[in-house]
């Protein structure tokens, strides 16, 4: 895609930090990053999601993510990582090339969870209730949850869309 700023990074007409390359994938450290070593992984086949990625190019992304994420462990000793991608302009995706954040992080960086991206669980017409229910790890927390019937029915719905 002649215009796309990752397929010019991956193609060496725009410069970036790379880290890693192989024939299928390039990672490069983001500009703005979120903690250090925040990089990024793309396939240098150009996708905008992982819906239109081609399924021979998703072993190799993910192979690359893997990759990426032992060295930045080897280099950096983070304690975790935060490994995630904003998928579509309602997730915050700025740039229209696929791209895996790859985010080491350290006890005590003050940043949160995946968990703590979102919550619409009742925007959706889930009606959430105080601990009471099924799951022994959510009895633990102060959390209100959606009835088990709601997650089945849910679950039923995407199955459908196999
Ligand atoms: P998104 O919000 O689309 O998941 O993230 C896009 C990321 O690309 C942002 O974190 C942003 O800092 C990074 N970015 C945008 N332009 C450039 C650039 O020219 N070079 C590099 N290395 N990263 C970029
Ligand atoms: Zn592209």
């Amino acid at each position: 895609m002649p215009d796309c700023l990752f397929c010019k990074i991956a193609r060496k007409e725009f410069g970036s930090a790379v880290i890693y390359e192989n024939g299928d994938v390039l990672a490069f450290l983001d500009i703005n990053p979120r903690a250090p070593g925040h990089a990024m992984v793309v396939s240098r086949t150009h996708s905008e999601t992982l819906l239109d990625l081609p399924d021979e190019a998703l072993a190799p992304l993910f192979e690359g993510v893997k990759t990426v994420t032992g060295m930045l462990q080897r280099a950096l000793a983070p304690d975790g990582f935060t490994i995630g991608i904003n998928h579509g302009k309602a997730s915050g995706q700025a740039v229209d090339h696929l791209h895996v954040h790859v985010i080491p992080r350290f006890t005590g960086d003050g940043g949160g969870s995946i968990h703590t991206v979102v919550s619409n669980a009742e925007g959706r017409g889930w009606k959430a209730r105080p601990k009471d229910s099924f799951s022994p790890s959510l009895k633990a927390s102060s959390e209100a949850h959606p009835p088990k019937e709601a997650l089945e029915e849910m679950a039923a719905r995407i199955r459908k869309a196999q």
